[in-house]
């Protein structure tokens, strides 16, 4: 295709950073021995530089495994962009996707695309110095949000409760308890503490962590149903998107599902399956924010729920799109890598106004850089 505009990709830099987490903590799949509990989080930055001056930042993560391989990949397919145009975002996407088709359309290939894909969105609305919110059309000013950090298992419930306790007095309008342990009986009895000293009219959310077996799940989830929950999350396991449908058709309280999924299509399949009444997807997990926007768009078309998974800098621009109103998972995890800070007002984070995503890398994060690359023309 002819392109009119004569802005092109100069160089770009790649980082693999290992951010440290202050804490190491367990969700249910730790508790059951499947996954160590995790101490840090593996970031793939993009730092994309165009002939005419302009820069777009990006970033894909790991969790545990994975960060070495989604490097790798990036190194691989970088030089591939140098002299394109910045602006043909899908074409760049299907140009990377092709190069690597023999590794697949979905998982690690497409969260290596996914850095590139997030750099090149930045870039775009800084070019049109608006927000990347401003530049796909979003139409809220702030969306209200949960903290997920201080719900999880390793901490005693007291340790929960007074977590809950800051996250309302910072601002943040509900918190996400993680359940999943052999006895749900324990699991509720946590919950229902948490209730009790938040009161009735606190949102609050469990996850599963994919921890349940679909001949327990549908009384799990009715024992849960006197507690007021605002969703339940991945009861089943990710990919078991009938069983998620059979628990959405019977089930009172919402079905939240999807921060597993590595591809768009994946989440169309559960989507079309009727397999969540919320949806979570993860823009870095599922190839950047070209297939991000195509799954919040689907999910609008079926009139459900969206709540992205994690990566809160990225996802408030995001979900912001999306007409029903969303929510937002709060994690200050990956805070240290950035100089801004999101902020969070009555129960909302405020979708940010600097023009692209609003983030510059912070001084720190060459402590916890592993490897850099740089490619130029
Ligand atoms: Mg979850």
């Amino acid at each position: 295709m002819i392109s009119d505009h004569k802005d092109r990709i100069s160089s770009i830099k790649l980082s693999k950073v290992k951010l440290p987490l202050l804490k190491s903590i367990s969700d249910a799949k730790v508790i059951q021995g499947k996954q160590a509990p995790l101490v840090d989080v593996d970031i793939l930055l993009s730092q994309i530089n165009t002939s005419e001056g302009r820069s777009g930042l990006g970033f894909s993560y790991a969790l545990r495994i994975g960060g070495e391989a989604q490097f790798a990949h990036a190194k691989e397919i970088a030089p591939l962009l140098i002299g394109e145009d910045p602006s043909r975002i899908s074409e760049i996407w299907d140009k990377l996707v092709w190069a690597s088709a023999s590794i697949g359309r979905s998982g690690l290939s497409v969260q290596s695309i996914a850095a590139f894909d997030i750099a090149l969105w930045d870039l775009k609305a800084r070019k049109a110095r608006v927000s990347l919110a401003k530049l796909i059309g979003s139409p809220w000013d702030s969306v209200p949000c949960y903290n997920t950090s201080g719900g999880y298992l390793q901490a005693p419930v007291e340790e929960i409760i007074e977590k809950a306790h800051q996250s309302r007095s910072r601002g943040i309008a509900g918190v996400k308890i993680k359940i999943g342990q052999d006895d749900v009986q324990k699991d509720y009895q946590r919950v229902a503490a948490v209730r009790k000293s938040l009161g009735d009219e606190v949102p609050i959310m469990v996850d599963v962590n994919q921890q349940w077996k679909r001949k327990e799940a549908l009384n799990n989830c009715l024992l849960f149903s006197d507690l007021g929950l605002t969703w339940i999350e991945e009861p089943l396991d990710a990919h078991d998107f009938g069983g998620h449908a059979q628990l959405s058709a019977r089930v009172n309280t919402p079905i939240a599902t999807g921060e597993m999924l590595s591809s768009a299509r994946e989440h169309f399949d559960l989507m079309n399956q009727r397999g969540a009444d919320i949806v979570q997807p993860d823009a870095p997990r599922v190839g950047g924010i070209t297939p991000f926007l195509k799954v919040a768009s689907e999910a609008e078309r079926l009139e459900l729920g969206l709540a992205p998974h994690f990566v809160m800098e990225i996802h408030i621009h995001l979900a912001a799109s999306s007409r029903v109103e969303p929510w937002i998972e709060h994690f200050e995890w990956l805070e240290p890598l950035f100089n801004e800070r999101l902020q969070i007002k009555d129960g909302r984070i405020v979708v940010p106004t600097q023009p692209g995503l609003g983030l510059t890398i912070s001084d720190r994060v060459s402590e916890w850089t592993q490897a850099e690359t740089t490619f130029s023309s």
